[in-house]
């Protein structure tokens, strides 16, 4: 059974952390675009070196880069979960051309609502390891020290997570990412998740979700 899970919400609302669960969860795979680029960035590919700037400012990339890499990393895949993308309008639409050309189509969206002081709180948090990557939140995970508890390296914030850039993340996504909202409510495919709770809690309402969905 194909099964194909989008992720949208503010940034810092808690996307890839859920939808990385839930990628272990059912064992699909995880496709964060966020994580894609910064890859690039690091490993200084021609598209690394492209978007670097852009990913710095909280800007968005250009809708046909990102359809393009997209379009290679589901034409081979049944079932897989959706983080960071579409962001936009034409990014939305381009989907659905390209999964109708697969044969395949969305299971459901799952929209974590959370208010915007949440989610600055948590993102100026946001630490992960320079070694092991495993993420972390230094109030959460009552971190001082600013060291892995897993493996005692160096925590970093990513680039992207300082209070100048997250301004413009949050009025890129009003503007540009917000209207996929409607977008997938009209199609009857949103499932509104309240994501202020702890990330148990969270993951337990999208289970339950995928449950009701697996039994019909
Ligand atoms: P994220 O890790 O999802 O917060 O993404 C980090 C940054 O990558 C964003 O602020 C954008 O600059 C860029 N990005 C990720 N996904 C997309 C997308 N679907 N469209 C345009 N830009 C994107």
């Amino acid at each position: 059974m194909s099964r194909i899970f989008v992720f949208l919400g503010i940034p810092g609302a808690g996307k890839g952390t859920q939808a990385k669960r839930l990628s272990n969860d059912l064992n699909i795979p995880y496709i964060g675009t966020g994580d894609i680029l910064r890859r690039n960035v690091q490993e200084k590919t021609p598209l690394g070196l492209k978007v670097k700037e852009l990913l710095d400012r909280g800007e968005l990339v250009d809708d046909e880069t990102m359809i393009e890499i997209i379009k290679n990393e589901i034409k081979n895949t049944d079932s897989f979960i959706l983080d960071g993308f579409p962001r936009t309008v034409p990014q939305a639409k381009a989907l659905d051309n390209l999964l109708n050309e697969f044969g395949k189509k969305i299971s459901c969206v799952f929209f974590l609502d959370v208010s915007d002081q949440e989610v600055i709180k948590r993102i100026l948090a946001r630490y992960s390891c320079v070694s092991c990557g495993k993420e972390f939140n230094l109030y959460l995970d009552e971190i001082s020290d600013k060291k892995c508890p897993v493996c005692g390296s160096e925590l970093k914030q990513r680039s992207d997570d300082n209070e100048q850039t997250l301004k413009e993340r949050i009025s890129q996504y009003r503007t540009k990412t917000q209207p996929l909202v409607d977008f997938y409510r009209q199609k009857d495919l949103l499932k509104v998740i309240r994501g202020e709770g702890s990330p148990d809690e969270i993951f337990s309402q999208i289970k339950k979700v995928i449950s009701r969905y697996d039994n019909n």
